[in-house]
């Protein structure tokens, strides 16, 4: 716990666990305020769960909930009368503590000067300067009489304290991909990429870790390492676009201006949209490939069971890497397989959807498999509760016909893809379509509002199947688009929706598929040297030994072989092209 004393009643600190509050009883502090809105992350512990562990070790406790970059009045308010209610000293939190400190910063605005409320958060750690105009705003007001005066109009929203030519959210395959691509065609190109965390994951190897074949060590490298050179990285979470005003938010209230924004945030993994996955995801046989510290316990599970009855499912689309969910399957299978003990193993498939795979042609290929390992394929099966204590799984059934039924199935173990949706802070910002992804052109990936504005990967609402393999093929056509708007010329760079999936079927052997919108097949190499339709062994080796290196070497430091970005010589001036020619005077989607 780094917790970090900020006045004689309160102290702040990142997000707490529940086994966190015996600690904190310990200390002496006396009541807990929770900041964090439920269902920010997926390995968030519920507001409720710390409620019941800060309510067990004695500690009076409140549920302040606030949205990351949006400290309202109304919240300071909150938090004022949480102060005033619990028994002081009081430890409040949210996922770094900076918005905790916000809040209290806000709450002494009147009573401190800005100065010394700025120094006293810098020497706790948290650099709130973002915050001054709002907190001299607040000292010569009366606003500051919170709780006694409210005041329900919005604070001024800051203005930039730093603007770049090309600002991207999202550290990830497709942030840092863009990134180099615009480098490689520009090197002194003013970038910076807005990226909370230290670590950068290769997902796609989490496949192999589930299956025994990677150790979960290989598939993480220091953020720091992957940030292109010349990059500024901002070490924060990105909370709010503010398209209008050309600039983002971060949860500290600062904002950063550009003249084009990139955004590649990815997407959620909603563990919450299964009832009483959370809790057991882990333990009792329940596993996913999903989370990079989940992906053993896969492996854990699938060598020591010798028996028994082993499900596997597959949410709605759209999920990253559809195929996933299978090649867990395929590759425990096998194993089971080799190891003698397949028959004694009852293995079942559960696909909300209604077919194996997306594009009919890989699925001849999928079924050889299915019937050689003796699956059973459920169709139209959704996973939406597990009990791990109990060890079953309920699945709501769709047959098209009638309501809904809802059976329940004992298991042994279990592998579960979990629902994918797009982040909060996405869904609810001007960038968003209705489904909530970033609303992008399919080919430029422009905006389809905001001239100034490109999407790629996951969290980019373009129908092809979400993958590394995808952004390896956008981030140049980004780089390209963007480089255009710039100089103020049409984006002319076209991708066709090229993704691909290697289905691992067994140990050594993968079936590849490769396509485009639509499912029109996209083969990267002829036919006669790779068919991606059968299952070969020239396809595992690119999987096993070539992939990752293709990743961090190549697509990540801007290489683009084998994914040159078609750019069209003509191009009707669409009217998203138009408005990037004149970014300043975009139309906005209000207008
Ligand atoms: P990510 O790589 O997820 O990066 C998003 C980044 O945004 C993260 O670093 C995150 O920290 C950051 N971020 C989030 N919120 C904020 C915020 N508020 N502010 C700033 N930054 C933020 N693909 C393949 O091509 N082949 C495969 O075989 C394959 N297998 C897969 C298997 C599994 C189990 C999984 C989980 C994925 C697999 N994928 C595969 C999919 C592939 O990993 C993703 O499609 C790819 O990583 C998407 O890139 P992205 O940049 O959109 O998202």
């Amino acid at each position: 716990m780094d917790i970090k004393k900020i006045a004689p009643d309160l102290s702040v600190c990142p997000q707490l666990k529940p086994q966190d509050l015996a600690v904190a009883a310990a200390l002496g502090f006396r009541a807990i305020i929770i900041n964090r809105p439920d269902g920010e992350a997926s390995d968030q512990p519920s507001h409720a769960e710390i409620e019941e562990a800060a309510r067990s070790a004695g500690l009076a406790v409140r549920y302040v909930p606030v949205v990351s970059g949006k400290v309202t009045d109304a919240d300071v308010i909150a938090f004022d009368q949480a102060m005033h209610d619990l028994p002081a000293p009081a430890l409040a939190f949210c996922r770094t503590g900076t918005r905790s400190a916000t809040l209290w910063a806000l709450c002494q605005a009147g009573h401190l000067s800005t100065q010394a409320i700025l120094k006293t958060t810098a020497e706790a750690g948290y650099d709130l300067t973002g915050l001054k105009p709002r907190l001299e705003a607040r000292e010569n007001t009366e606003i500051n009489n919170v709780g006694h005066a409210a005041s329900p109009a919005a604070p001024p929203v800051a203005a930039p304290v730093v603007t770049y030519e090309v600002l991207i959210v999202g550290g990830g395959a497709g942030g840092i991909a863009a990134a180099a691509s615009i480098l490689r065609r520009r090197p002194d190109a003013d970038i910076a990429i807005i990226e909370p965390r230290q670590e950068h994951y290769y997902q796609p190897g989490w496949t192999l870790v589930g299956g025994g074949v990677f150790k979960r060590e290989e598939t993480e490298r220091k953020m720091a390492g992957l940030i292109p050179k010349g990059v500024k990285w901002i070490k924060a979470a990105c909370a709010a676009f503010e398209p209008e005003r050309n600039q983002v938010a971060l949860e500290d209230g600062e904002r950063i201006g550009y003249k084009m924004l990139i955004a590649a945030p990815g997407l959620k993994l909603h563990w919450d949209g299964i009832e009483g996955l959370k809790q057991t995801l882990g333990r009792n046989g329940v596993t996913s490939n999903y989370l990079f510290d989940m992906a053993p316990y896969t492996w854990e599970l699938v060598s020591s069971l010798r028996s028994g009855r082993a499900l596997f499912s597959q949410p709605p689309m759209p999920i990253k890497c559809a195929g996933a969910p299978q090649k867990a399957m395929y590759l425990a299978c096998d194993h089971w397989r080799r190891r003698g003990v397949l028959n004694e193993i009852d293995v079942s498939f559960h696909n909300a959807g209604g077919a194996l795979f997306g594009v009919k042609e890989y699925i001849p290929a999928l079924m050889e498999y299915v019937d050689r390992y003796g699956i059973d394929l459920c169709f139209n099966e959704t996973l939406v509760a597990v009990d791990g204590d109990e060890k079953m799984a309920t699945f709501k059934v769709t047959t098209g016909e009638g309501e809904p039924t809802i059976v329940t199935r004992e298991f042994d173990m279990i592998h579960v893809c979990p629902p994918q949706t797009a982040l909060d802070f996405v869904a609810n910002s001007p960038l968003a379509n209705e489904a909530g992804w970033v609303d992008v052109d399919g080919e430029t990936l422009q905006h389809t509002q905001y001239g100034n504005v490109f999407g790629l990967g996951d969290g980019a609402s373009t129908p092809n199947a979400k993958t590394a393999a995808a952004v390896r093929k956008q981030a140049p056509v980004v780089a390209h688009n963007v480089l255009c708007a710039l100089d103020g010329k049409a984006p002319m760079a076209v991708y066709n929706g090229y993704g691909s999936c290697p289905l691992t079927v067994e140990r050594g052997k993968i079936v590849l598929a490769e396509f485009a919108y639509g499912g029109k097949l996209d083969p990267s190499v002829p036919k006669w040297l790779l068919n991606g339709e059968k299952p070969t062994r020239l396809a595992w080796f690119l999987k096993e030994k070539m992939l990752p290196a293709i990743y961090f070497e190549m697509m990540l430091k801007g290489g683009e072989t084998l994914a040159k970005p078609k750019v069209l010589s003509h191009r009707p001036l669409s009217h998203e092209a138009q408005s990037a020619c004149d970014f300043k005077d975009r139309p906005t989607k209000a207008a």
